[in-house]
């Protein structure tokens, strides 16, 4: 079986724009728990009624309902998967492997970036609504403001938990989380990182070669 591919990574280190790409890529499935959570909140699910808050705060949403979210919607049989936002703590990263990833070949690529450009970033990303492509409004702004290069679409949102205080606790949330799960992958030679500071194109050129 192919390989299966963990993004570490602090939120705002680009994870989900690499991810994109290399779906349109290389053919791989993406699976992000931010974006499951985000559409059970769009639903109105009792669910997403539950996380609301946590995830405008920038909180982390318990490890159970996260892993059962997850679990709901891959099946490694049908391909190589990406791993979005998941695992966030060394419990996760446990239950990732007993749980979905089990035998299968794996490789944890950490976006290794400074925490301190990362608020800078995020306060200023904007999402389009029809098409999900990510833009920036300093290093990645849209041709026409306020439109979406790929769709033509006019929703460029801000994500709820992109403001200055939910930012800054996940950040902290990050912090104190992450260097039991790069030991744990390191400790199996999983673990693999990437220069995520540098332009995008190059993080890119930088992942496909790592996952080659
Ligand atoms: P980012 O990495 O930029 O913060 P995500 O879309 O990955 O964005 O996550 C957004 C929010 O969703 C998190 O702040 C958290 O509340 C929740 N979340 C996502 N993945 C997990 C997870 N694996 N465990 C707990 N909460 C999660
Ligand atoms: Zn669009």
């Amino acid at each position: 079986m192919a390989t299966q591919l963990i993004l570490l990574g602090a939120p705002g280190s680009g994870k989900g724009t690499q991810a994109a790409r290399l779906v349109s890529e290389m053919g791989y499935n993406h699976i992000s728990t931010g974006d499951l959570l985000r559409n059970e909140i769009a639903k109105g699910s009792e669910l997403g009624q539950k996380v609301q808050g946590i995830m405008t705060r920038g909180e982390l949403v318990d490890d159970a309902t996260v892993l059962e979210l997850l679990n709901a919607n891959c099946d490694l049989s049908s391909g190589s998967y990406i791993f979005d936002g998941f695992p966030r703590n060394i419990d996760q990263a446990k239950s990732l492997d007993e749980v979905v990833i089990k035998n299968a070949n794996h490789t944890a690529l950490y976006f290794d970036i400074d925490l301190d450009v990362l608020a800078q970033r995020l306060v200023n990303r904007r999402t389009c609504g029809d098409c999900g492509e990510i833009y920036n409004l300093i290093s990645k702004t849209p041709k026409t403001e306020g439109v979406c290069d790929k769709c033509q679409g006019t929703n460029l949102n801000q994500r709820k938990d992109d403001n200055e205080e939910s930012v800054k606790t996940r950040l902290g949330v990050f912090k104190s989380t992450i260097e039991p799960v790069l030991e744990y992958y390191e400790s199996k030679g999983a673990l693999k990182r990437v220069n995520a500071s540098a332009p995008s194109e190059e993080v890119f050129k930088e992942v496909k070669n790592t996952v080659k």
